[in-house]
């Protein structure tokens, strides 16, 4: 990659890490100079949640702990009204990617402040892209309004994220990096935490696996998570994300389950096309192969290796090749729409990715 001529495009938040670092959010609500918080999460998280309340006292007006995948539209408007009647001065978003994105979408409307507290890997506190269903359509787009100003990392609060959950949240990860490094846009920043963020999650999922409350293993993937999550924030993706949001969008797959099983698929599509990217995807994973090494840490780790693992049915690969050619995303190797359909049959069966 050229170091003569780029954009960086670097995005804002305050970053506050490590064990413990939850316990400095009352310190962080007063760095951005509000007071009155909504605390936005999913249902399942309500032990964090009233830790997180508890704290802040006062300054947490009220909860709403219904976040759900996708953002449902409906969702949207009855939580900014919510947000709206508390008179809330900030969203604090506690969970995965669909907390953070329902506290997302009611900042595109109000402009309210989000301070993110991420409990998996997805990545998307260091984003400005929402998304919202609405008639089973997601809406995505771009916008600064909605990219949180501060994010908490604490590896304590990823420690109940289930070890198969945490396997695959992390190559989910990985995805957003391993694209990044062919992205058109790459530069040399966004490839060196690319690069580092692979390393970081490839070496901390085993240990997470072996012992699910490893903190160190915990905190090492979390770091990794950022990373990869500031390269998704920077440069585009391409081949890869396109096939998981067709997947996920249009046939209902598990969000992180997909990625995983698909990611090597993408990386030996794109292996020829791009291959200063697969040298540092594969030197991150400590394989010879950027594709074959990505394929054996899902199944080292007990992550799903087939798409007939996740719910998908044979006779819709065709329909999901169609879709995936249709408005493509930017990619290193031309869409060639039998070749994906083969990359799916492939995925589909679980086999090993193609040389
Ligand atoms: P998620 O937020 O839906 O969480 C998955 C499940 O894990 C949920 O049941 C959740 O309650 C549970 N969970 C989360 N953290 C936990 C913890 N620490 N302990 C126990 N259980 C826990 O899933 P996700 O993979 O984090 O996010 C997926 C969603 O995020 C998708 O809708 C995807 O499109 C979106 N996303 C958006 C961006 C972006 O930049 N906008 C980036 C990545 C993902």
């Amino acid at each position: 990659m050229s170091t003569s001529e780029f954009v960086y495009n670097g995005r804002g938040a305050r970053v506050v890490f490590g064990s413990g670092s939850l316990t400095h959010i009352g310190r962080e609500m007063r760095e951005l100079d509000v007071g009155r918080a909504l605390i936005i999460s999913g249902q399942d998280q309500g032990a964090l949640v009233t830790s997180v309340a508890g704290q802040l006292s006062a300054s947490a007006v009220g909860v709403f702990d219904r976040a759900a995948m996708h953002v449902p539209a409906d969702l949207v408007v009855e939580a900014g009204s919510v947000a709206a009647s508390l008179e809330a001065d900030c969203l604090i978003a506690v969970g995965g990617g669909s907390a953070i994105g329902l506290a997302k979408a009611i900042a595109l409307e109000s402009s309210l402040p989000i301070i993110a507290v991420p409990t998996t890997y997805s990545g998307s506190e260091m984003t400005p892209i929402f998304g919202i269903t609405e008639g089973g359509l997601k809406r995505t787009g771009t916008s600064s309004r909605v990219l949180p100003k501060t994010v908490i990392y604490d590896p304590n609060v990823t420690v109940t994220l289930p070890v198969a959950l945490s396997v695959t949240s992390g190559i989910n990860a990985i995805a957003h990096a391993a694209e990044g490094l062919y992205a058109r846009d790459a530069n040399p920043l966004t490839s060196l935490m690319a690069e580092e963020g692979i390393a970081a999650l490839a070496r901390s999922l085993p240990r997470i696996v072996a012992r699910a409350d490893n903190l160190p293993g915990r905190s090492d993937a979390l770091y990794g998570a950022w990373l990869c999550g500031a390269v998704l924030g920077s440069v585009g993706m391409a081949l890869h994300h396109k096939l998981c949001h067709t997947l996920g969008g249009s046939f209902n797959l598990p969000h992180a389950a997909t990625h995983t099983v698909v990611l090597p698929h993408a990386m030996a599509y794109n292996a020829e096309a791009a291959p200063e990217a697969m040298k540092r995807i594969a030197r991150a994973l400590g394989h010879h192969s950027a594709a074959q090494g990505l394929y054996e840490l899902a199944r080292g780790n007990g992550a799903p290796v087939a798409l007939n693992e996740l719910g998908m049915v044979e006779d819709q690969l065709d329909q999901a090749a169609d879709i995936a050619c249709i408005n493509a995303y930017w990619n290193p190797r031309p869409l060639e729409r039998d070749a994906i359909r083969s990359l799916l049959q492939d995925a589909f069966e679980g086999k090993a990715p193609a040389r």
